[in-house]
């Protein structure tokens, strides 16, 4: 397909090409329905297979143990940054978060307004540009829970190792690299993310918790904010995001055809490997401001030795069919972002035109 560049958008951002073309092409008469997925009543016969397979396809890839719930909830990462301590934040408790970055800070503001929270570690010193060693968190024996991002999309910077919380809940915003590599669900209690990075279009949040989490949620909230609702009714007690789940259940076939999670594991070593390599081999001309050992498999961040030489590479990184390098607003720079439907071959040619632009450039 000639039309298709390499988009490396922070999100929404590439899905697979097979799963958007089996999607168009059962589009208009889904399985001889007469009628699209998203026209038909999400109680029939076609959409129940559909929910129940991404599901299934979700529980099987990542390993997700028996004792843990897989959740679809709308209103995508954003609103568990809400969910989370309207559930789980009582009078006399204390939410205890890791502040990584931008997208930590997002949730802190928000248990902030619901209830009692203190932060426990902060990269802000070193302008979130580090994760913390599991060891650095030190959370209270009594915390309602402990919140961290593990990739923050932004900064660049992902964590490769998980503190073990013991009996308080370890929530982790997965959102930007959740399947693309295993999940240790020995250590953590929810994880959650924004669909729209790894598996399908905006909108929604995938939400895995642990059943005696649940158990613990706040049953005084509205239907549709209470984490006891989804779980007891599948994540269909109202109407599901129809479409979103339809992709994902295309793109979750597509990470089973192509080898599981321990592929797209490796796809994501291989991409950002090369990419971090072109920045690491060309004498400091490209520099990555993140600590080696917190350094992103999905969002890799670098500079040029100025902002003119970034604002000429992006433009003709774009020339050359490279989309979405611009880093975030709030941090300029540049930033490729490699998800799981980023192909080898899209950072491979990256990779090559760096050293090209360097060359022609420095
Ligand atoms: C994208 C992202 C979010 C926000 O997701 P929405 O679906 O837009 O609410 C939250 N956290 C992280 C780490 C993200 O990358």
């Amino acid at each position: 397909m000639k039309n298709r560049i390499f988009n490396f958008s922070a999100g929404p951002c590439t899905l697979p090409l097979s799963a958007l073309e089996k999607a168009q092409k059962d589009f208009v008469d889904y399985q001889g329905a007469g009628m699209s997925i998203i026209e038909m009543s999400h109680r029939g016969k076609h959409y129940d297979k559909v929910h129940f397979e991404a599901i299934a396809n979700i529980r099987e890839l990542l390993s997700v143990p028996e004792d843990f719930d897989i959740m679809f909830i709308q209103g995508g990462a954003t609103l568990q940054f809400a969910m989370v301590p309207m559930n789980f934040l009582g009078a006399g408790k204390v939410g205890e978060y890791v502040n990584t970055g931008a997208w930590a800070k997002k949730a802190i503001a928000d248990g902030k307004k619901i209830g009692e929270t203190k932060v426990i570690w902060s990269g802000e010193d070193k302008n979130f540009t580090v994760m913390p060693k599991p060891l650095d968190i030190k959370f209270s024996a009594d915390a309602a829970f402990v919140h961290m991002c593990s990739n923050e999309t932004i900064g660049g910077i992902e964590c490769h190792d998980f503190p073990d919380t013991g009996s308080v809940p370890l929530i982790a915003d997965m959102s930007s690299h959740i399947m693309s590599r295993p999940i240790d669900f020995s250590k953590i209690d929810m994880a959650y993310g924004g669909v729209q990075k790894n598996l399908g279009p905006a909108g929604m949040a995938v939400v895995i918790m642990k059943k005696s989490l649940v158990e613990k949620a706040n049953e005084n909230l509205p239907a549709y904010l209470s984490y006891k609702i989804h779980a007891s009714k599948d994540s269909l007690y109202n109407t599901p995001s129809v479409f979103v789940i339809y992709i994902m259940k295309l793109t979750t076939d597509w990470v089973k055809e192509i080898g599981g999670l321990k592929a797209v594991e490796n796809l994501a070593i291989s991409r950002s490997g090369l990419v971090y390599e072109a920045i690491d081999n060309s004498g400091g001309w490209y520099s990555c401001p993140v600590d080696k050992n917190s350094r992103s498999r999905m969002n890799v961040v670098w500079r040029l030795p100025s902002e003119d030489l970034e604002k000429k590479f992006i433009a003709e990184a774009l020339d050359a069919g490279f989309s979405g390098l611009k880093g975030h607003r709030s941090v300029g720079g540049c930033r490729a972002s490699m998800y799981n439907a980023m192909p080898l071959e899209g950072a491979k040619k990256l990779a090559e035109f760096m050293v090209r632009f360097k060359q022609a450039n420095a």
